[in-house]
């Protein structure tokens, strides 16, 4: 119910909101395990740290897929920019997103306040010398023919900063985060169904330390037991409606 949201969060002001798939599929971008999801059409064990690094093809199969994606071109909505608008009100202590699309950034979070979990897609990196080429240099090397494209400094294999199964979450965003979660007064999840781990111990802190967590989400999470307040419906119209009515107390 979105009043006892508003209740649970009304004198709050160091919301931690945790984001999932779920604050971008009404910017066209599928989630994992909805009606619709991704994990109805690939399986999560082929995407494995292991097997880019050792398997060439798969690299170019995986390079084709970022460059034609449909979603490159995906736009905020009206949940990432409330998200912001509240980050904007002073209620937030930061926001912690397990999504690689970088919606939270477009949506106008500085680094400051987001920190990306499972990494982004539009960032490449050298997994040997750390260089990192700019994503569109990169695509127009592929373009140009390069289908498994190497680092121009040292040789090494590239990557996007997308996390991958076997692989350690970068250490930053897991100290961060974990700070984030140490000092809120309450958890905002939104689109999430709080499944994958660790990312998921993030609100569950916040939930540990006494403090309230409200979920914003369509359909059941993991978690439900443990939220204060549940809201069933589409961020992209509860989450504007929470920080319209925060905005007023
Ligand atoms: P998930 O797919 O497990 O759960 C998404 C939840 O959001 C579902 O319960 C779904 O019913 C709900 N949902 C879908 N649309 C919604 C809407 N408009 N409003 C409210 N709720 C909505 O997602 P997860 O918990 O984030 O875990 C999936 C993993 O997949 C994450 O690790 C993430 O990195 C990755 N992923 C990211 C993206 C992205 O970057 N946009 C997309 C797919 C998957």
């Amino acid at each position: 119910m979105i009043e006892q949201a508003i209740e649970t969060l009304s004198d709050r002001t160091r919301i931690l909101v945790f984001t999932g798939a779920g604050i971008s599929t009404e910017s066209g971008i599928p989630d994992f395990r909805g009606p619709q999801g991704l994990w109805k059409r690939f399986d999560p064990g082929d995407y494995t740290y292991d097997r880019y690094v050792n398997d060439p093809g798969f690299r170019i199969d995986t390079w084709g897929k970022r460059f034609h994606s449909p979603y490159l071109d995906a736009e905020p909505n009206d949940a990432h920019r409330a998200v912001t608008r509240l980050w904007d009100m002073g209620r937030l202590i930061g926001v912690v997103t397990q999504n690689i699309d970088g919606l939270h950034a477009a949506a106008g979070l500085g680094p400051d306040s987001l920190v990306e979990m499972h990494g982004n897609a539009r960032r490449i990196h050298c997994i040997s010398c750390g260089a990192e080429p700019r994503f569109s240099a990169v695509e127009e090397r592929w373009e140009a023919g390069a289908l498994d494209p190497e680092c121009l400094e040292c040789g090494g294999i590239l990557k996007t900063r997308v996390v991958y199964f076997g692989e350690q979450l970068p250490q930053d965003a897991t100290i961060r985060a974990r700070n984030m979660a140490e000092s809120a007064d309450a958890a905002l999840v939104v689109g999430s169904t709080l499944s994958v781990y660790p990312a998921a111990f993030v609100p569950l802190a916040v939930v540990d330390r006494g403090e309230p967590m409200v979920i914003v989400n369509r359909g059941r999470t993991d978690h439900d037991a443990h939220a204060a307040a549940l809201v069933d419906g589409d961020a992209g119209t509860v989450v504007p409606a929470l920080a319209d009515r925060l905005a007023q107390n």
